[in-house]
Protein backbone atom coordinates (compact mmCIF):
# COMPACT_ATOMS: atom_id res chain seq x y z
CA UNK A 1 0.00 0.00 0.00
CA UNK A 2 1.11 3.36 -0.93
CA UNK A 3 2.17 5.68 2.38
CA UNK A 4 0.28 8.79 3.25
CA UNK A 5 3.29 10.57 2.29
CA UNK A 6 3.25 9.18 -1.47
CA UNK A 7 -0.26 10.15 -2.38
CA UNK A 8 -1.20 11.79 -5.65
CA UNK A 9 -1.97 15.41 -5.08
CA UNK A 10 -4.96 17.17 -7.16
CA UNK A 11 -4.87 20.96 -8.49
CA UNK A 12 -7.70 22.26 -10.42
CA UNK A 13 -6.10 20.88 -13.71
CA UNK A 14 -3.68 18.87 -13.32
CA UNK A 15 -2.41 16.09 -10.56
CA UNK A 16 1.33 15.00 -9.51
CA UNK A 17 1.83 11.68 -9.20
CA UNK A 18 4.86 9.60 -6.85
CA UNK A 19 7.46 7.39 -7.67
CA UNK A 20 6.41 4.09 -8.42
CA UNK A 21 2.99 5.42 -9.36
CA UNK A 22 4.24 7.78 -12.34
CA UNK A 23 4.68 5.42 -14.93
CA UNK A 24 1.57 3.56 -14.26
CA UNK A 25 -0.36 6.71 -14.33
CA UNK A 26 1.55 7.92 -17.23
CA UNK A 27 1.34 4.55 -19.43
CA UNK A 28 -2.29 4.55 -19.17
CA UNK A 29 -2.87 8.08 -19.96
CA UNK A 30 -1.14 8.02 -23.38
CA UNK A 31 -2.55 5.17 -24.12
CA UNK A 32 -5.98 6.68 -23.55
CA UNK A 33 -5.24 10.43 -24.29
CA UNK A 34 -5.01 8.76 -28.63
CA UNK A 35 -2.08 11.65 -29.12
CA UNK A 36 -0.96 11.64 -32.70
CA UNK A 37 2.56 11.63 -31.81
CA UNK A 38 4.71 12.40 -28.73
CA UNK A 39 7.85 15.08 -28.09
CA UNK A 40 10.10 14.66 -25.13
CA UNK A 41 11.86 18.21 -24.72
CA UNK A 42 15.28 17.64 -22.94
CA UNK A 43 18.61 19.75 -22.23
CA UNK A 44 21.75 18.08 -22.69
CA UNK A 45 22.21 17.06 -19.43
CA UNK A 46 18.43 15.31 -18.81
CA UNK A 47 19.11 13.73 -22.35
CA UNK A 48 22.78 11.99 -20.72
CA UNK A 49 21.27 11.26 -17.12
CA UNK A 50 17.59 10.97 -17.40
CA UNK A 51 16.36 9.99 -21.18
CA UNK A 52 17.17 6.29 -21.02
CA UNK A 53 15.74 6.03 -17.62
CA UNK A 54 12.13 7.77 -18.99
CA UNK A 55 11.94 5.84 -22.07
CA UNK A 56 12.89 2.47 -20.21
CA UNK A 57 9.26 2.96 -18.21
CA UNK A 58 7.25 3.88 -21.60
CA UNK A 59 5.03 1.16 -22.55
CA UNK A 60 3.48 2.57 -25.49
CA UNK A 61 3.99 1.91 -29.04
CA UNK A 62 3.14 6.02 -30.76
CA UNK A 63 5.96 7.83 -32.58
CA UNK A 64 7.97 9.57 -30.58
CA UNK A 65 10.58 12.43 -30.85
CA UNK A 66 13.23 14.11 -28.90
CA UNK A 67 13.95 17.75 -28.88
CA UNK A 68 17.42 18.82 -27.16
CA UNK A 69 18.22 22.34 -26.14
CA UNK A 70 20.93 23.72 -24.31
CA UNK A 71 21.42 23.33 -20.43
CA UNK A 72 21.22 26.78 -18.36
CA UNK A 73 19.15 30.25 -17.34
CA UNK A 74 20.88 31.41 -20.23
CA UNK A 75 18.86 29.35 -22.54
CA UNK A 76 15.88 29.99 -21.27
CA UNK A 77 14.78 32.83 -23.46
CA UNK A 78 12.28 33.48 -27.15
CA UNK A 79 15.27 32.25 -29.78
CA UNK A 80 15.23 28.53 -27.67
CA UNK A 81 11.15 29.01 -27.97
CA UNK A 82 12.08 29.84 -31.42
CA UNK A 83 14.00 26.81 -31.87
CA UNK A 84 11.51 24.15 -30.12
CA UNK A 85 8.57 25.99 -32.15
CA UNK A 86 10.58 25.45 -35.53
CA UNK A 87 11.96 21.71 -34.44
CA UNK A 88 8.12 20.71 -33.61
CA UNK A 89 6.55 21.95 -37.12
CA UNK A 90 9.32 20.47 -38.79
CA UNK A 91 8.95 17.15 -37.25
CA UNK A 92 5.03 17.34 -38.17
CA UNK A 93 3.65 18.54 -34.52
CA UNK A 94 -0.11 18.89 -34.78
CA UNK A 95 -3.16 20.45 -32.06
CA UNK A 96 -3.16 16.73 -30.86
CA UNK A 97 0.67 16.46 -30.18
CA UNK A 98 1.94 15.99 -26.61
CA UNK A 99 4.91 17.75 -25.21
CA UNK A 100 6.54 15.66 -21.93
CA UNK A 101 9.19 18.16 -20.43
CA UNK A 102 11.93 16.13 -18.91
CA UNK A 103 14.28 18.42 -16.90
CA UNK A 104 14.91 21.19 -14.28
CA UNK A 105 12.59 24.48 -14.12
CA UNK A 106 14.11 25.37 -17.40
CA UNK A 107 13.01 22.59 -18.77
CA UNK A 108 9.29 23.17 -17.93
CA UNK A 109 9.02 26.35 -17.80
CA UNK A 110 10.17 26.81 -21.10
CA UNK A 111 8.76 24.10 -22.47
CA UNK A 112 5.25 24.55 -20.66
CA UNK A 113 4.97 27.77 -22.55
CA UNK A 114 6.42 26.26 -26.04
CA UNK A 115 3.62 23.81 -25.44
CA UNK A 116 0.71 26.49 -24.22
CA UNK A 117 1.80 28.63 -27.81
CA UNK A 118 2.46 26.14 -29.89
CA UNK A 119 -0.68 25.67 -32.42
CA UNK A 120 -2.21 27.65 -29.86
CA UNK A 121 -2.04 25.51 -26.85
CA UNK A 122 -1.37 21.62 -26.95
CA UNK A 123 -1.39 19.26 -24.15
CA UNK A 124 1.76 19.04 -22.22
CA UNK A 125 3.41 16.32 -18.85
CA UNK A 126 5.93 17.89 -16.41
CA UNK A 127 8.54 15.25 -15.48
CA UNK A 128 10.81 17.65 -13.22
CA UNK A 129 14.11 16.04 -13.00
CA UNK A 130 15.76 18.58 -10.39
CA UNK A 131 14.53 19.17 -6.64
CA UNK A 132 13.69 22.86 -7.65
CA UNK A 133 11.48 21.78 -10.44
CA UNK A 134 10.11 18.59 -8.52
CA UNK A 135 9.22 20.90 -5.23
CA UNK A 136 8.20 24.61 -6.88
CA UNK A 137 8.76 24.43 -10.56
CA UNK A 138 6.92 22.02 -12.34
CA UNK A 139 3.68 22.18 -10.15
CA UNK A 140 1.15 25.33 -10.66
CA UNK A 141 1.47 26.06 -13.89
CA UNK A 142 3.19 28.79 -14.45
CA UNK A 143 5.52 28.91 -17.14
CA UNK A 144 7.40 31.46 -19.51
CA UNK A 145 10.81 32.69 -20.10
CA UNK A 146 13.40 35.50 -19.50
CA UNK A 147 13.66 38.63 -22.24
CA UNK A 148 17.04 39.70 -21.40
CA UNK A 149 18.28 40.20 -18.12
CA UNK A 150 14.08 40.13 -16.89
CA UNK A 151 13.20 37.12 -15.09
CA UNK A 152 9.92 34.91 -16.59
CA UNK A 153 9.29 38.28 -18.35
CA UNK A 154 7.01 36.59 -21.06
CA UNK A 155 4.77 33.45 -20.27
CA UNK A 156 1.62 32.18 -19.66
CA UNK A 157 -0.30 30.45 -16.37
CA UNK A 158 -1.43 26.84 -18.13
CA UNK A 159 -1.29 23.56 -16.07
CA UNK A 160 0.08 20.93 -17.00
CA UNK A 161 -1.67 17.24 -17.77
CA UNK A 162 0.06 15.70 -15.30
CA UNK A 163 3.40 15.96 -13.60
CA UNK A 164 5.60 13.21 -12.56
CA UNK A 165 7.84 13.06 -9.54
CA UNK A 166 10.44 10.34 -9.97
CA UNK A 167 13.13 11.39 -6.74
CA UNK A 168 15.62 8.71 -8.28
CA UNK A 169 16.39 11.27 -11.42
CA UNK A 170 18.31 13.18 -8.26
CA UNK A 171 21.03 10.52 -8.08
CA UNK A 172 22.61 12.56 -11.10
CA UNK A 173 21.74 15.94 -10.10
CA UNK A 174 25.09 17.57 -8.72
CA UNK A 175 25.16 18.74 -5.19
CA UNK A 176 24.93 22.49 -5.64
CA UNK A 177 21.43 22.21 -7.91
CA UNK A 178 20.22 20.04 -5.16
CA UNK A 179 20.98 23.00 -2.53
CA UNK A 180 19.75 25.06 -4.90
CA UNK A 181 16.10 23.64 -4.88
CA UNK A 182 16.50 23.28 -1.44
CA UNK A 183 16.03 26.78 -1.01
CA UNK A 184 12.74 26.77 -2.07
CA UNK A 185 12.05 24.05 0.56
CA UNK A 186 13.03 26.22 3.28
CA UNK A 187 10.95 28.60 1.57
CA UNK A 188 7.51 26.93 1.86
CA UNK A 189 8.48 26.35 5.76
CA UNK A 190 8.95 29.95 6.37
CA UNK A 191 6.18 31.00 4.67
CA UNK A 192 3.65 28.18 5.66
CA UNK A 193 4.45 26.32 8.16
CA UNK A 194 7.16 26.57 11.16
CA UNK A 195 7.34 23.03 12.52
CA UNK A 196 8.24 21.98 8.48
CA UNK A 197 11.16 24.61 8.66
CA UNK A 198 12.38 23.08 11.81
CA UNK A 199 12.47 19.34 10.68
CA UNK A 200 14.22 20.63 7.27
CA UNK A 201 16.94 22.47 9.37
CA UNK A 202 17.86 19.14 11.37
CA UNK A 203 18.95 17.48 7.92
CA UNK A 204 22.63 17.26 7.81
CA UNK A 205 23.29 16.10 4.31
CA UNK A 206 21.41 16.03 1.55
CA UNK A 207 20.01 12.96 0.11
CA UNK A 208 17.75 11.45 -2.20
CA UNK A 209 16.22 8.91 0.08
CA UNK A 210 16.49 11.34 3.05
CA UNK A 211 14.52 14.19 0.85
CA UNK A 212 11.55 11.64 -0.93
CA UNK A 213 8.76 12.56 1.23
CA UNK A 214 10.40 16.00 2.35
CA UNK A 215 9.29 16.72 -1.15
CA UNK A 216 5.68 15.25 -1.06
CA UNK A 217 5.02 17.37 1.63
CA UNK A 218 6.59 20.61 -0.41
CA UNK A 219 4.20 19.88 -3.10
CA UNK A 220 1.13 19.85 -1.01
CA UNK A 221 2.32 22.87 0.26
CA UNK A 222 2.69 24.75 -2.98
CA UNK A 223 -0.50 22.66 -4.30
CA UNK A 224 -2.62 23.92 -1.78
CA UNK A 225 -1.76 28.03 -2.25
CA UNK A 226 -2.08 27.66 -5.75
CA UNK A 227 -5.42 25.85 -6.23
CA UNK A 228 -6.86 28.61 -3.58
CA UNK A 229 -5.25 31.23 -5.87
CA UNK A 230 -4.23 29.99 -9.40
CA UNK A 231 -3.32 33.71 -11.30
CA UNK A 232 -1.77 35.68 -8.08
CA UNK A 233 -4.60 37.71 -7.16
CA UNK A 234 -3.83 37.44 -3.52
CA UNK A 235 -2.17 34.39 -1.10
CA UNK A 236 0.04 32.97 -4.08
CA UNK A 237 1.91 36.03 -3.79
CA UNK A 238 3.64 34.15 -0.64
CA UNK A 239 5.43 31.78 -2.68
CA UNK A 240 7.67 34.88 -4.51
CA UNK A 241 8.97 35.35 -0.48
CA UNK A 242 13.00 36.18 -1.14
CA UNK A 243 12.11 36.25 -4.73
CA UNK A 244 11.15 39.62 -5.12
CA UNK A 245 15.33 40.97 -4.23
CA UNK A 246 16.43 37.38 -5.22
CA UNK A 247 15.15 37.75 -8.96
CA UNK A 248 17.05 41.27 -9.36
CA UNK A 249 19.81 40.00 -7.31
CA UNK A 250 19.72 36.77 -9.93
CA UNK A 251 19.39 38.82 -13.03
CA UNK A 252 21.83 40.92 -12.43
CA UNK A 253 24.62 38.63 -11.86
CA UNK A 254 23.18 36.40 -14.62
CA UNK A 255 24.06 39.42 -17.01
CA UNK A 256 26.72 41.35 -15.39
CA UNK A 257 30.03 40.12 -17.50
CA UNK A 258 32.41 40.27 -14.35
CA UNK A 259 30.33 37.91 -12.00
CA UNK A 260 29.44 34.45 -11.67
CA UNK A 261 26.10 33.63 -12.38
CA UNK A 262 24.30 32.43 -9.21
CA UNK A 263 21.67 29.32 -9.05
CA UNK A 264 17.93 30.01 -9.01
CA UNK A 265 18.13 28.61 -4.76
CA UNK A 266 21.66 30.42 -4.56
CA UNK A 267 19.93 34.11 -5.13
CA UNK A 268 16.71 33.29 -3.38
CA UNK A 269 18.80 32.02 -0.11
CA UNK A 270 20.01 35.70 -0.28
CA UNK A 271 16.51 37.03 -0.97
CA UNK A 272 15.03 35.42 1.84
CA UNK A 273 18.06 36.73 4.30
CA UNK A 274 17.44 40.64 3.37
CA UNK A 275 13.84 40.21 3.27
CA UNK A 276 13.70 38.57 6.30
CA UNK A 277 15.91 42.06 7.89
CA UNK A 278 12.82 43.94 5.87
CA UNK A 279 10.87 42.28 7.90
CA UNK A 280 12.07 42.17 11.44
CA UNK A 281 11.72 46.63 10.64
CA UNK A 282 7.95 46.41 9.20
CA UNK A 283 6.17 43.22 9.90
CA UNK A 284 7.01 41.80 13.24
CA UNK A 285 9.63 38.96 12.51
CA UNK A 286 11.70 39.24 16.06
CA UNK A 287 15.33 39.66 15.91
CA UNK A 288 16.14 35.77 17.26
CA UNK A 289 14.05 34.85 13.94
CA UNK A 290 16.33 37.10 12.02
CA UNK A 291 19.49 35.41 13.60
CA UNK A 292 17.95 32.28 13.00
CA UNK A 293 16.90 32.51 9.27
CA UNK A 294 20.26 33.76 8.49
CA UNK A 295 22.09 31.49 10.21
CA UNK A 296 20.67 28.73 8.71
CA UNK A 297 20.67 30.22 5.54
CA UNK A 298 24.43 31.26 5.42
CA UNK A 299 25.46 27.28 6.30
CA UNK A 300 23.89 25.85 3.36
CA UNK A 301 24.67 28.65 0.96
CA UNK A 302 27.36 30.28 0.24
CA UNK A 303 27.87 34.17 1.06
CA UNK A 304 27.54 36.44 -2.37
CA UNK A 305 29.54 39.58 -2.64
CA UNK A 306 27.29 42.01 -3.33
CA UNK A 307 29.53 45.43 -4.01
CA UNK A 308 28.37 48.67 -2.92
CA UNK A 309 28.68 49.33 -6.57
CA UNK A 310 25.85 46.67 -7.22
CA UNK A 311 22.82 47.99 -4.96
CA UNK A 312 21.79 50.30 -7.64
CA UNK A 313 21.35 48.28 -10.50
CA UNK A 314 20.06 45.89 -8.37
CA UNK A 315 17.43 48.11 -7.19
CA UNK A 316 16.56 49.29 -10.65
CA UNK A 317 15.69 45.79 -11.80
CA UNK A 318 13.13 45.83 -9.07
CA UNK A 319 11.14 48.44 -10.26
CA UNK A 320 11.10 46.35 -13.76
CA UNK A 321 9.88 43.37 -11.48
CA UNK A 322 6.86 41.41 -12.78
CA UNK A 323 5.17 41.36 -10.09
CA UNK A 324 4.97 44.95 -9.23
CA UNK A 325 1.86 47.12 -9.84
CA UNK A 326 2.20 50.70 -10.77
CA UNK A 327 5.82 51.13 -10.00
CA UNK A 328 5.46 50.23 -6.63
CA UNK A 329 7.36 47.58 -5.12
CA UNK A 330 5.92 45.24 -3.25
CA UNK A 331 7.12 42.54 -0.96
CA UNK A 332 5.87 39.34 0.59
CA UNK A 333 7.50 39.65 4.29
CA UNK A 334 7.23 37.32 7.42
CA UNK A 335 5.19 38.18 10.63
CA UNK A 336 7.26 34.85 11.91
CA UNK A 337 8.63 31.76 10.86
CA UNK A 338 5.77 29.65 9.23
CA UNK A 339 3.73 33.17 8.55
CA UNK A 340 4.24 35.49 5.70
CA UNK A 341 1.83 38.99 4.88
CA UNK A 342 1.87 40.13 1.30
CA UNK A 343 1.99 43.82 -0.41
CA UNK A 344 4.16 45.67 1.73
CA UNK A 345 5.79 48.48 0.24
CA UNK A 346 9.34 48.78 1.40
CA UNK A 347 11.22 52.48 1.42
CA UNK A 348 14.39 52.56 -0.96
CA UNK A 349 16.42 53.30 1.96
CA UNK A 350 15.74 49.89 3.84
CA UNK A 351 16.37 47.86 0.72
CA UNK A 352 19.83 49.63 0.56
CA UNK A 353 19.73 48.90 4.81
CA UNK A 354 19.37 44.91 3.80
CA UNK A 355 22.02 45.01 1.47
CA UNK A 356 24.69 46.32 3.94
CA UNK A 357 23.19 44.06 6.51
CA UNK A 358 23.53 41.00 4.18
CA UNK A 359 26.88 42.38 3.37
CA UNK A 360 28.37 42.55 7.42
CA UNK A 361 26.82 38.68 7.86
P1 LIG B 1 17.72 23.99 -14.49
O1 LIG B 1 16.59 23.50 -15.27
O2 LIG B 1 18.71 24.86 -15.18
O3 LIG B 1 18.43 22.72 -13.85
C1 LIG B 1 19.62 22.88 -13.14
C2 LIG B 1 20.78 22.09 -13.79
O4 LIG B 1 20.63 20.72 -13.47
C3 LIG B 1 20.82 22.17 -15.30
O5 LIG B 1 22.15 22.18 -15.73
C4 LIG B 1 20.15 20.87 -15.73
O6 LIG B 1 20.57 20.45 -17.00
C5 LIG B 1 20.64 19.94 -14.66
N1 LIG B 1 19.82 18.78 -14.38
C6 LIG B 1 18.48 18.72 -14.19
N2 LIG B 1 18.12 17.51 -13.81
C7 LIG B 1 19.23 16.76 -13.75
C8 LIG B 1 19.49 15.41 -13.38
N3 LIG B 1 18.53 14.60 -12.95
N4 LIG B 1 20.78 14.97 -13.45
C9 LIG B 1 21.78 15.81 -13.83
N5 LIG B 1 21.60 17.08 -14.17
C10 LIG B 1 20.33 17.56 -14.13
O7 LIG B 1 17.26 24.84 -13.22
P2 LIG B 1 16.35 24.46 -11.95
O8 LIG B 1 17.14 24.86 -10.78
O9 LIG B 1 15.80 23.11 -12.06
O10 LIG B 1 15.14 25.48 -12.13
C11 LIG B 1 15.36 26.88 -12.14
C12 LIG B 1 14.32 27.52 -13.01
O11 LIG B 1 13.03 27.25 -12.48
C13 LIG B 1 14.46 29.03 -13.08
O12 LIG B 1 14.36 29.43 -14.42
C14 LIG B 1 13.26 29.54 -12.28
O13 LIG B 1 12.82 30.80 -12.73
C15 LIG B 1 12.26 28.46 -12.53
N6 LIG B 1 11.19 28.37 -11.52
C16 LIG B 1 9.90 28.31 -11.95
C17 LIG B 1 8.87 28.22 -11.05
C18 LIG B 1 7.46 28.10 -11.56
O14 LIG B 1 6.52 28.16 -10.75
N7 LIG B 1 7.25 27.92 -12.84
C19 LIG B 1 9.13 28.17 -9.68
C20 LIG B 1 10.46 28.22 -9.25
C21 LIG B 1 11.49 28.32 -10.19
Amino acid sequence: MKTPQMQSIKSKDSIVYFQEETYIQLNQYLLKANHSDVFILVDTNTHDNCLARFMGNLEIDIPIEVIEIEAGEINKNIETCSGVWNALSELGADRKSLLINLGGGVVTDLGGFVACTFKRGISYINVPTSLLAQVDASVGGKTGVDLGNLKNMVGVISESEMVLVDTSYLETLPANELRSGFAEMLKHGLITDANYWQRLNKIKELTTTDLADLIHESVVIKNKIVTVDPTEQNIRKYLNFGHTLGHAIESHFLTHPKKTTLLHGEAIAVGMIVESFIANKLSGLTLPELNEVSQSLLTIYPKVIIEKEDYQPIIDLLIFDKKNVGGKVLFVLLKQIGEAVYNCEVPEELLIASLNYYNNL
